[in-house]
């Protein structure tokens, strides 16, 4: 709807080519991103534009995002490209807002992927990583994420993200490893940090704890049974002899078997076989105790035809009772307990639950309080260790038909088939994973009312959108202790030295010191490489301690950014005014940096958090490789521009999952030609114009300029909300309307014929003038945030020099609002709509061509029509009557405009040659027979402006 119209002046009689003001300008129609974007980053360089905008605003308030590091590993894909941009913008705003909005990028580079892939790269070359010296190993890691970095920065930098990018902070970084091993030694002295043996998550695989955020949930197959524990002992004789039967799809914990749980208040049933199908293990006759309204359920999986009910009771009555391991004959020669817990249900199995307290957190807590045995029974690597009588050796991934063949031999097993269910995985190798109980470092949530002071801050701070206030409180309510230990290398280490006699870690400021100057000028590698006297200094002999070589999960890393960046880094401050992320960082960096500031700080590192939501294809789908719906941001940039990439953030929904694709990307592209030919009609309208002399002051505005400098104001306020409530989304798409249909579709078709054919000198002329130059200035800097790249070019296309970012929003004057007015043009625009509806009809009809070759008759029997408005003009017709007569009956009528009617006619003269329209006067001039009066006094006048 915009080029054509405008772009294109009448065809001209070559005699009066030269004194029509067709817009000129030297910003081409085409954007040609590709490579226009490349020239615009070549100013910035040169502008040095970060700094400049950081000297040029030193002193104003702060408007602090702290952007989180994203991991250097591989290209950004369009995640990071959405997040990334929607960053850049929010800043952007707040900086034009008038505040100095510094933006520091960052890294983070430690941790278990890097350490995979250099793993790999080791193993392709048929070496194990334990035969590598850490201090090399580290060093590989360091060089990988050094190398993604650097790829990173050059693909965040084409995105037209303005930030430090010659001074980024890194996980990795010496002064970074300092302080984040500076903040744990904090809480070993406030004693929220703590050693505890608790089942965590385990991957057999990567040989380590992994904490929540690094578990994904896949479909696994695992072998599902049922399995006799015979009664040994009972205060009911009745169960002496019957099986208490258990259901389990991790037969690899058997072994870890030291009880079986029921539940306190459940009904259970000794049960007699009566009958039983072909195949079935179960034998008619025997006496089963399992969980009454399971009988039908368990009876009809493992192939009993028919059950006597021979007695039900309560579950306290098994209280005191024991059972038989059932894996007794090979090797496990020992009673286990029958013991109440609150976790057992009725919801599948058998209503009694195997207990394995090595290997499971609910099996740890019952078997903590009832004083069983945690036996370890895996090692790191899954293999079954020493003690382990029958398994010792085997790794447990392959046990599954063995403990089924030992079962089975000695009458133990009823039941056995395959199960496919949702399972844990570890997010990087893919492998199942298990859990385990080992000793490992854990930051607690209640010792220091951590959680409470975590919930606390929580109501302090502004989500967005709202409800991921309560996606976080149930978060932090319900979450374990945070295990902070990690048994790998590449990494930040828990610097800390225990008591060989008493198990104590060391506590002493001198010593942490001294570990912090170590790792501040040599890196972490410093306390792998060090002897301990280094440290222990002369207080402590190295021979009483145990070094701890475990290094931190790496959310502790990225959660201390709030010490080594925000506190650490002059331009910026703790807390800052916003963290923006994905919504996993529900679990992940905004809980963790909540915890460490809570922890360290008394209060959360943001005032307020927005997440958004991640890419789906176009048709809703999950992204991903197999299914090849994947849009990579680096093709989309060769192909279309940057700019295309930030007009699409900005028409994302970000409250909720958002989708790109081929068809989404070309959209914007046409969405990105109507604002850049808006930008262009201005440019080109306001050709040789020179406010000093041309711009008329408010008062002498036609009404219908002084709307539009209404609607401005009103798009300022829309503006300054949006910046305030984050919603620049609905911003952009009000801002988009009033380029499309307030400008492009009334007010510049309106003021075509003026700007054209008027002279130099006139005042509506040089009233539309005026106007279209302040919307230039405001469209620009609206637009600037968004179209960083083509609002520059625009600026530098108006020979100014410096940058458009450099400027920031003016408020428009109080005297434009004008509500009255805008009032009375909205009903001018509705009626307007019947006049360029009957137009519409007259011309597919074929009475006239355009519309300037028309005539309106308008019958407004009710008078409401506002007799003071330019009707003729606009409607863009060359003669125009109104009357007070009864409509006909077959006038264009409009239901929106009722009781009014119009008559389309052929305009009655002849056609000026330089302006189109049909007047009656056309010829009276003899110097200018071809010409109207108004053509012909601009031409006498002459030159163009
Ligand atoms: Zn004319």
């Amino acid at each position: 709807m915009f080029e054509p119209r405008h772009m294109d002046g009448p065809p001209l009689m070559t005699d009066y080519k030269d004194t029509v003001f067709l817009p000129s300008t030297s910003f081409p129609m085409r954007g040609n991103l590709p490579q226009m974007e490349p020239r615009i980053l070549e100013h910035w360089q040169r502008l040095n534009l970060y700094q400049e905008l950081r000297k040029t605003s030193k002193g104003r308030p702060t408007f602090i995002l702290h952007a989180g590091p994203p991991y250097a590993n591989g290209h950004l894909h369009i995640g990071h490209a959405f997040t990334g941009i929607f960053k850049d913008v929010v800043v952007r705003y707040k900086q034009m807002q008038g505040f100095d909005a510094p933006y520091v990028p960052g890294w983070d580079s430690h941790g278990l992927p890097i350490e995979w892939k250099i793993e790999e790269a080791y193993r392709k070359k048929g070496k194990r990583k334990e035969e590598i010296d850490v201090l090399e190993f580290r060093q590989e890691c360091r060089l990988f994420a050094q190398k993604w970095m650097d790829v990173q920065r050059e693909e965040s930098k084409r995105l037209g993200m303005m930030a430090d990018w010659e001074h980024p902070y890194n996980t990795m970084d010496f002064a970074s490893e300092a302080t984040t091993s500076a903040e744990l030694l904090k809480l070993l002295m406030s004693g929220e940090l703590y050693q505890g043996v608790r089942p965590v998550m385990w991957s057999v695989v990567e040989k380590t704890a992994l904490a929540d955020t690094e578990v994904e949930y896949h479909d696994h197959t695992s072998t599902s049974l049922f399995v006799r524990f015979p009664v040994s002992k009972s205060a009911d004789t009745d169960l002496e002899g019957a099986s208490v039967l258990i259901w389990t799809t991790t037969p690899w914990t058997l072994p870890g078997n030291r009880a079986v749980a029921y539940g306190a208040e459940i009904t259970y049933a000794l049960v007699e076989v009566a009958a039983v199908l072909k195949d079935s293990l179960a034998v008619v006759g025997e006496r089963f105790i399992i969980a009454k309204d399971l009988i039908e359920s368990v009876a009809s999986q493992v192939g009993i035809g028919q059950t006597h009910v021979l007695k039900t009771f309560v579950g306290r009555a098994l209280d005191q009772a024991f059972c038989r391991h059932c894996l007794w004959e090979s090797g496990y020669e020992f009673d286990v307990p029958l013991l109440p817990g609150e976790h057992v249900t009725t919801d599948a199995g058998t209503g009694l639950v195997h207990t394995a307290p090595g290997h499971g957190p609910e099996d740890f807590v019952l078997g903590k309080r009832h004083g069983l045995e945690i036996p370890q029974t895996v090692g790191e690597d899954g293999v079954y260790l020493d003690a382990v009588p029958t398994f010792a050796g085997q790794h447990i991934f392959k046990i599954a038909p063995v403990i089924v063949e030992a079962l089975s031999r000695h009458g133990r097993l009823l039941h056995v088939s395959s199960l496919t269910h949702s399972y844990p995985h570890s997010w990087r190798s893919k492998a199942p994973l298990i859990y385990r109980t080992t000793p490992q470092w854990f930051l607690s949530m209640d010792k220091g009312r951590l959680r409470d002071k975590a919930l606390s801050a929580i109501e302090d701070v502004k989500w967005y959108p709202a409800q991921s206030r309560n996606r976080i409180r149930s978060m932090v309510d319900g979450r374990p202790d945070w295990c902070l230990s990690r048994q790998r290398a590449w990494g930040v280490p828990l610097p800390l030295f225990l008591h060989k006699q008493t198990g104590q870690p060391l506590k002493d400021d001198a010593v942490n010191a001294r570990i912090v100057a170590a790792i501040a000028t040599e890196g972490c590698d410093a306390w792998f490489k060090s002897d301990p006297s280094r440290f222990l200094g002369d207080a402590y002999a190295a021979d009483d301690y145990t070094q701890i070589k475990d290094v931190l999960d790496v959310w502790f890393d990225s959660a201390a950014t709030q010490a080594f960046v925000l506190e650490a880094r002059e331009e910026l401050s703790w807390p800052a005014d916003l963290y923006l992320e994905g919504s996993d960082q529900h679990r992940g960096w905004f809980q963790t940096s909540l915890l460490l500031g809570c922890a360290s700080r008394g209060g959360a590192p943001f005032r307020s958090v927005i997440t958004h939501g991640f890419a789906l294809d176009e048709k809703g789908q999950k992204m991903s490789k197999s299914l090849g719906n994947g849009v990579d941001p680096q093709s989309v940039i060769s192909k279309s521009g940057a700019e295309i990439l930030r007009l699409w953030v900005m028409n994302c929904d970000y409250s909720d999952d958002y989708r790109v694709g081929p068809e989404i990307l070309k959209s914007q592209e046409d969405l990105y030609r109507r604002f850049r030919n808006t930008l262009r009609y201005l440019l080109g309208a306001l050709h040789g114009f020179d406010p000093t002399t041309e711009r008329l002051s408010y008062e002498g505005l036609p009404d219908l300029e002084k709307y539009i400098l209404h609607r401005l104001t009103e798009l300022h306020t829309r503006m300054m909300e949006a910046t305030t409530d984050h919603t620049y989304q609905q911003w952009f798409a009000a801002l988009h309307t009033f380029c499309a249909v307030d400008l492009s579709a009334f007010y510049f078709d309106i003021r075509k014929d003026v700007l054209y054919c008027d002279a130099p000198t006139s005042l509506q002329r040089r009233a539309a003038r005026t106007v279209m130059s302040h919307l230039l200035e405001y469209l620009l800097r609206w637009l600037a945030p968004v179209l960083c790249f083509t609002t520059e070019e625009a600026w530098l296309s108006m020979g100014r020099t410096g940058s458009v970012h450099l400027e920031t929003f003016e408020t428009p004057p109080a005297l434009w609002q004008n509500a009255d007015l805008a009032a009375a043009f909205e009903t001018v625009r509705t009626q307007r709509r019947l006049l360029t509806g009957a137009l519409e009809q007259a011309r597919a009809s074929g009475l006239v061509g355009s519309s300037l070759q028309a005539r309106l008759v308008i019958y407004d029997p009710e008078g409401l029509l506002d007799p003071n408005q330019p009707w003729h003009t606009l409607a863009i017709v060359s003669n125009l009557e109104i009357k007070q007569d009864a409509v006909p009956t077959d006038a264009y009528t409009l239901s929106d405009v009722p009781s009014i009617g119009v008559v389309v006619e052929k305009a009655k003269g002849e056609k000026c040659a330089r302006c189109w329209q049909v007047l009656e006067e056309v010829g009276r001039d003899a110097h200018h027979p071809t010409l109207c009066m108004r053509c012909t006094d601009a031409v006498t006048q002459g030159v163009r402006p």
